[in-house]
């Protein structure tokens, strides 16, 4: 092991050119996860949902096993210098961010210290096929993405909601989510 320092940077390329890096993975073609409801746009890769569902795209497993290897290979080599690997897809805020997520911890297991960045994970969503102006509403959909993620949340790591037993806890952030789905589906049911 030579390299002294790994940087992982994620970005989007809607935001601005690649971050200077020995290695660019490019997310933002390949890697399009159809199960990705338009409803995580508003969450990032802080949100456990979007994390889940980017890492469960397939090829996504295969191409961060396969970039640590490219970092062992640089690694091998004789010069002591910081490696930068930069992740990429269209905003920056779901695949890149996730994929540099898992990279920096797959690679802090080597015992390099490693450098996480998020170039653009909290610049504002790229709209793509709108004029870019935020809807009425979009706050409570936030609400509901926020309530959907604490139910999500305590589900996995609550033995008794697991078990479909819900506890006091889980009721209460289980009817929150309910009722804010509820208030979103019905403010789309009349657009
Ligand atoms: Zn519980």
């Amino acid at each position: 092991m030579t390299a002294s320092v790994i940087n992982v940077v994620s970005f989007g390329y809607l935001h601005g050119a690649p971050p200077n890096a020995h290695l660019v993975l490019n997310l933002s073609e390949h890697f399009r996860d159809p199960h990705v409801s338009p409803a995580l746009r508003y969450m990032d890769a802080n949100g456990l949902p979007v994390r889940q569902a980017v890492l469960a795209t397939p090829g996504i497993s295969e191409l961060i096993c396969a970039t640590s290897l490219l970092v062992d290979a640089y690694d091998v080599g004789p010069i002591d210098a910081p490696l930068t690997i930069a992740v990429g897809c269209a905003g920056g805020r779901h695949r890149a961010a996730t994929v540099a997520m898992a990279l920096a911890d797959r690679l802090g297991k080597t015992g390099i210290p490693v450098h996480l960045e998020h170039r653009d994970l909290t610049k504002p969503v790229v709209e793509r096929d709108g004029d870019g102006t935020v809807r009425p509403g979009d706050q409570l959909f936030i609400d509901y993405m926020v309530a959907f993620e604490a139910s999500v949340l305590h589900t996995s790591g609550c033995p008794a909601c697991g078990d479909d037993q819900p506890c006091e806890e889980g009721e209460a952030v289980w009817t929150r989510f309910v009722g804010l789905q509820d208030r979103w589906s019905s403010t789309q049911n009349r657009r």
